[in-house]
């Protein structure tokens, strides 16, 4: 069964809501369009491996998470894909690079499809899931959670183009990394090996609970990451249709010039890029400016009909964002 579902990361959601709010003309724009589409690209990735675990997803037996982030050594470690039975612990890591991929002298690198031959290189992915494995391990062991002695670890290419060039200098990759088609069997396989140690089904349950409730939340500040000040993003309320910022107030409603939608409160998508972008509360007066609303009356209305959660009273209150972060 899946405890931990799949749903697009934070880092995609946040590039998005930043390419909504940056003028196209801005000299950013261009390496923040190319990091989205590679973020989104990974998701895209595992979105598709779902159908391969199609199967093991009805299983009782067997606790799925997807994006596992957990905080061992005070860092953050994220696992793709995890699966936990009483016999076993499988840690997935899920790759969507496309082409010819090959490890040579532990450098994995892809040869791009082109004229000329430029190689692009990048981290090695059974060392990177082995070193998430050893992560959880002494995660486990930190919080005293008994686990059982299988502990798998594999990497799957997702992109249908992908393979592993069979020169490969490294014959362990051919064992642990594999196109997404195979994982059901690599699976099969890897829970029937024979165990030393199973835990209980209240300690399976004990274990997937702790993951859960340790979950570390990215605190990723996207502004910061490209040195983007808030007074160079767009300011105005985004049409819901064709994400066009500003809409224009006529009569009691809001309007789009460009696609003509309609709407008396056409907010939600605005405050999510506020709260993906600058932050998870707002003030009246920060809403008015962000929304491009001219009158605090109606400003402070607006945000009393959304039902947010408030703290401090009346003066300076602040209203919790925190519904439009986690989705
Ligand atoms: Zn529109």
């Amino acid at each position: 069964m899946i405890v931990k579902s799949l749903k697009p990361p934070q880092t995609v959601r946040k590039l998005k809501a930043l390419l909504n709010r940056l003028p196209l003309t801005h000299p950013k724009r261009f390496k923040i369009e190319v990091d989205h589409g590679s973020f989104y690209s990974g998701y895209l990735g595992e979105k598709s491996l779902l159908y391969f675990l199609r199967s093991f997803s009805y299983r009782k037996d067997l606790y799925i998470f997807h994006n596992v982030r957990l905080i061992q050594y005070g860092y953050t470690f994220e696992i793709d894909l995890l699966i936990i039975s009483t016999k076993n612990i499988i840690l997935i890591e899920i790759k969507n690079t496309q082409g010819k991929l090959s490890l040579r002298r532990n450098q994995f690198s892809r040869e791009k499809m082109k004229e000329t031959l430029e190689i692009e290189v990048f981290k090695e992915p059974v060392l990177q899931v082995k070193s998430q494995k050893k992560d959880f391990i002494s995660w486990m062991q930190r919080l005293n959670i008994p686990y059982p002695s299988n502990i798998d670890h594999f990497v799957v290419l997702t992109h249908k183009t992908a393979f592993i060039e069979p020169a490969s200098d490294n014959k362990e990759i051919f064992e642990y990394v594999f196109r997404s088609e195979n994982l059901p069997f690599k699976l099969e396989e890897s829970l029937k090996k024979p165990y030393h140690k199973e835990i209980s089904k209240f300690q399976l349950k004990n274990l997937s609970n702790k993951i859960m409730e340790n979950q570390s939340e990215s605190n990723w500040d996207v502004l910061k990451n490209y040195n983007v000040h808030p007074s160079e993003l767009k300011k105005g309320i985004r049409c819901p249709g064709c994400s066009m910022v500003p809409m224009i107030r006529i009569k009691s409603k809001w309007l789009c010039r460009r696609c003509k939608y309609k709407s008396m409160y056409p907010l939600e998508q605005s405050l999510e890029d506020y709260a993906l972008l600058v932050g998870n509360t707002i003030t009246t007066e920060r809403f008015a400016e962000f929304m491009l609303i001219e009158s605090l009356d109606r400003a402070y209305r607006y945000l009393s009909k959304l039902g947010l959660e408030k703290t401090n009273a009346k003066k300076n209150r602040k209203y919790s964002l925190n519904r439009y972060i986690v989705k």
